[in-house]
């Protein structure tokens, strides 16, 4: 397992401090805490004192919980299917959620002018649920950010309560 988690961008590096691990310091850090739980998606390679300190640390806990996430993404819509139509039918999921949160968010801004980001972003990661039994936050989060990027229909303001509310991108 250890070359799969030294081609990762940290490397050898401990997943936590950032800093090189060296000589036998370092673990097989397990991120959900279940040592019997030996997906590569939930190792990564830790010194023991961060992984000790982690107990203790909120911000560690989310680290490990946010890499998690990122790996459920691609498997979040598991079924029993072989790898390959498995990978296609989350593909499938993926444009149709995409093109959910484009819809919703096109609908919305034509009746009301423009939807607050936390009130689009919940909205659509239950209907995603509802709808498709598969919806992460995180994923939304991305959708989001393309569909609001420079090259999107739509843009991210602060309103005057400093909420982040978004509109249709005017072309002007
Ligand atoms: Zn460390």
């Amino acid at each position: 397992m250890l070359p799969e988690l030294l081609n990762l961008p940290q490397g050898f590096t401990c997943f936590y401090c950032h800093e090189p691990l060296e000589g036998t310091t370092w673990i097989y850090e397990h991120l959900d805490n279940d040592r019997q739980h030996n997906d590569i998606d939930n190792i990564r390679l830790a010194h023991q004192s961060c992984n000790i300190k982690k107990i203790n640390c909120p911000e560690y806990l989310i680290m490990a919980k946010d890499e998690l996430e990122k790996a459920s993404e691609k498997s979040l819509c598991v079924g029993e299917s072989d790898t390959d139509q498995h990978y296609s039918s989350e593909i499938a999921i993926s444009i149709k959620s995409r093109n959910y949160t484009k819809q919703f968010l096109t609908e919305r801004i034509n009746t009301d002018g423009s939807i607050l980001y936390d009130d689009a972003l919940w909205a659509i990661v239950n209907d995603l649920n509802e709808k498709y039994n598969c919806g992460s936050e995180t994923a939304v989060r991305r959708y989001l950010k393309a569909l609001t990027s420079i090259t999107g229909k739509f843009t991210i303001i602060r309103n005057d309560s400093g909420k982040r509310e978004i509109l249709s991108r005017t072309e002007n």
